[in-house]
Parts: C-alpha cells; sequence; structure tokens
C-alpha cells in the first residue's frame, strides 16, 4: 500500500483516480447540491481484514479482504465481492463508488459498497476456496447484514460461494438470514434470472443506443473483451438479435472471426479451464490485436482501465458498451466523446446484476417467489426508464451519457445527504 493513500490522494493512473475525476466532471450540473459533493469523494467505511486459511498440505497462508461502504444516503450498502490476484484497497474503493452511482441511476434504495480478496481461486482446492470464503465472511460479518449491507457475486465468485456467505453469516447470527447476500442459488433463496441479468442489461441498453444511433443489429459486429457471466450472455442475446460476434477475448486469450464466432460451440469451451483459445471455429490472434478488430460495438465486459487512449484513438467501434466497471479511462472517454464513438456507461449499461439482485431481496424478505417473465419485464423497464431519463439529461446539457448519468446519481444520493442532514 503506498504510504500517503489517502481519500482523496489517489495513485496515478487508478481506478480511484478515475472515479475522482468522474465525480469533478458533474459538479457543474449540481447546481447548490454541490455543497455535498466532498461527500461523494470520500467511502464512508472501509474495513481490511485478514483472512487466514490452513492449505491442504498443511501451511497456514495469509490472505488480505477488504470491504469497503461507499455511501449509505439512500439505504443498505449494495455491491459484489471480487477474487482477484490484482485486488487493492484502492481498487475496491472505486468500485465501491461505482455502485453508489449505480444504484442511484436506476433508483434502487441502496447505497454502494464492494468487497474483494486479494487471491488467485484458480490456484486454491474447493476446499481452501470455501475457508477463504467463510473466514472472510466471518471477519467482514461486523459491518455487513441483510438491514446494513449486502454482498453479490463479482468478478471470480458465484452462486457457490454467495451460498458459503449465507451459510457463515447465519452460523454466527443464529439463524437463516437469505437476505444477507444476492446471486444465491435458486434453492437458497435466489432469484430466477439472477445470473443472466448483468448481460441480459448490457443488451437491453445496447439494443436502445444502436436504435438512437440507426445502427442496425442485424449483421453488426461485435468485439467481447471479457466472457465471464457479463460478456457471453450479453454476446449470445446480441448473436439473437442478428449481430456477428467477431472476436472475443478471455483470460486464456483471444480469438477472432470475421464471419461471426458460432457461440452454441465456443461457450460451453469457453467455460472449460482451457478456455476461449481452445475453440477452433476462429483464429487465435495476440491479444493486442483485439483492440484492431473491425466493429461496430466494443463491449469491455472485463477489468477496470482498458480502454487507453491510444485504443480510444484507435476502435472503429460506433458504440461502447460498458459491461465491466470502470474499463474507459478518463482521457480515453474524451477521445471517443471527440470521435464521436458513443459510450454508454458502466454505471447504467451494467446495473442489471443489482437491479436483479434487489429483486431477489425483496422476494427474501416476502418470502414470495416471482417467475422469470415478470423478473425480466419488471429488469427491462426498469433500465429502459433509467436510460431515457438520463439520456435527456444528456440532450439537456449537451453532455455525454457518462456525465449525464452522474447527474441523475448525484442529484439523488446529494439530495438524501442534505435531507439527511449531517449527524451530529
Ligand atoms: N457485482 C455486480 C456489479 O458490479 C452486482 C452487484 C450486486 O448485485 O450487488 O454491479
Amino acid at each position: 500500500m503506498s504510504e500517503k493513500l489517502s481519500f482523496v490522494n489517489p495513485t496515478p493512473n487508478s481506478p480511484w483516480g478515475t472515479y475522482l475525476q468522474q465525480v469533478d466532471r458533474v459538479i457543474p450540473y449540481l447546481g447548490d447540491l454541490a455543497r455535498w459533493s466532498e461527500t461523494l469523494k470520500r467511502p464512508k467505511r472501509a474495513l481490511i481484514v485478514d483472512v487466514p486459511i490452513e492449505m491442504d498440505d498443511g501451511t497456514v497462508a495469509h490472505f488480505e479482504g477488504y470491504r469497503v461502504q461507499h455511501n449509505m444516503s439512500r439505504g443498505p450498502g449494495k455491491g459484489g465481492v471480487r477474487f482477484h490476484p490484482d485486488v487493492t484497497l484502492e481498487e475496491v474503493m472505486a468500485l465501491s463508488a461505482w455502485m453508489t452511482v449505480k444504484t442511484a441511476a436506476v433508483n434502487l434504495p441502496y447505497g454502494g459498497a464492494k468487497g474483494g480478496i486479494r487471491v488467485d481461486p484458480k490456484t486454491l482446492s474447493l476446499k481452501e476456496l470455501e475457508k477463504v470464503t467463510r473466514r472472510y465472511t466471518s471477519e467482514i460479518g461486523i459491518i455487513i447484514g441483510p438491514h446494513t449491507d449486502i454482498p453479490a457475486p463479482d468478478v471470480n465468485t458465484n452462486g457457490q460461494i454467495m451460498a458459503w456467505m449465507m451459510d457463515t453469516y447465519s452460523m454466527n447470527v443464529g439463524g437463516t438470514a437469505t437476505g444477507v447476500v444476492t446471486g444465491k442459488p435458486l434453492h437458497l433463496g435466489g432469484s430466477l434470472g439472477r445470473v443472466k441479468a448483468t448481460g441480459r442489461g448490457v443488451f437491453v441498453t445496447g439494443r436502445e443506443a444502436a436504435r438512437r444511433l440507426g445502427l442496425d443489429l442485424r449483421g453488426a459486429r461485435i468485439a467481447v473483451q471479457g466472457f465471464g457471466n457479463v460478456g457471453s450472455v450479453a454476446a449470445e442475446l446480441f448473436a439473437e438479435a442478428g449481430a456477428k460476434i467477431v472476436a472475443v477475448q478471455d483470460h486464456t486469450g483471444t480469438i477472432v472471426n470475421e464471419n461471426g464466432l458460432d457461440l452454441s460451440k465456443l461457450i460451453p469451451i469457453a467455460r472449460t479451464v482451457a478456455g476461449a483459445v481452445s475453440f477452433k471455429g476462429g483464429d487465435v490472434v495476440p491479444n493486442d490485436k483485439f483492440w484492431d478488430v473491425a466493429c461496430d460495438i466494443l463491449i469491455p465486459a472485463a477489468l477496470e482501465g482498458q480502454i487507453t487512449a491510444e485504443r480510444a484513438k484507435k476502435t472503429t467501434a460506433k458504440l461502447v458498451l460498458e459491461g465491466a466497471n470502470g474499463p474507459t479511462v478518463p482521457e480515453a472517454d474524451d477521445i471517443l466523446a471527440e470521435r464521436g464513438v458513443l459510450v454508454v456507461p458502466d454505471v447504467i449499461c451494467n446495473a442489471g446484476g443489482v437491479t436483479v439482485s434487489y429483486f431477489e431481496w425483496v422476494q427474501d424478505f416476502s418470502s414470495f417467489f416471482w417467475d422469470e417473465d415478470e423478473i425480466n419485464v419488471r429488469l427491462d423497464r426498469i433500465m429502459m426508464n433509467a436510460l431515457n431519463h438520463i439520456w435527456d439529461t444528456a440532450d439537456k446539457h449537451k453532455i455525454t451519457l457518462r456525465t449525464a448519468t452522474y447527474a441523475v446519481a448525484c442529484e439523488r444520493i446529494l439530495m438524501a445527504r442534505q435531507e439527511r442532514g449531517l449527524y451530529p
């Protein structure tokens, strides 16, 4: 950790630095509420925990874990947990802040939070993964809860991990508390439609953006970076709408086919440890070439900081759909805007996941579960209403969709802050 790390002193080129610049850009549009804007530049609370476990070989390993609650003005903290070898406190701070903006942008009654463990889960056995998850959950148990802060899946975490988290929290409080996490398996209080919700939201917002651009999805060429739960589901839905998925990059490499990759064959292969590059229906190219592939729509659905200034200058895409959180650095954002490339920002584009998490949480409390059609109809309606409102704001002020999303969201957050007032 850098010695000078402070809430307002980001490491250069870090996700937290990106977030702070995004906030600076919205301040001119906040009117009198700008008085409260400093609140957005600091997390409310950040917890760092040691996660020691006994490994299968009898040695003791220590992992570093985090849970950051960025803002709770509008409701309990909400946001995923990420297991990745590059996780840092500053990254989790940024991810928690993006959750605050995201939940406000779609008007869910939540604040923003995020968690993570610096670990490569691929190097752990299933038993070790369970121990890491349970000890981490127990350590952050002092600040999470169904009414305080509700974790969910994110990069490298899934329904099984949510089941262990729910069980650990429940054991500690002495009763089954399904509402403490979302993204759970179906028979443990999970919701239909949750697994595909983020990819579906990317598709719904992307389809509307394409319509407004006059870009026909039939035959549109799409490049997808990141082929997990978000990228692969979005790709499938766009392919069903007639688009061609011409390039896919996952952690194993990049595969290209100008005529369109056959997703029915690629997806099952990409799910195995061999990854996308073991698929024979395309050419494997070096990872850097992904950014040169001619495409109409670019979907970054992996990690932060992927669309750099250099990549923004050369992309042929007319539309960027941010399935990932924080994939575009501010300099690249400006270049894309100058070049007339439309960006649907993460804080609305990938909000489908947390929206169905909200449905899951509501269903858990009411112990009444909805069918999948009802989930999808409500999801599409919330996403479309939010996007249309953001679009009107962008048109009114002549600003990008990102700054417009921040304007809509930050007004809601800071209004709540003002109405609640400062304690004491
Ligand atoms: N990890 C997802 C996100 O970044 C979902 C969070 C949630 O469902 O709480 O939006």
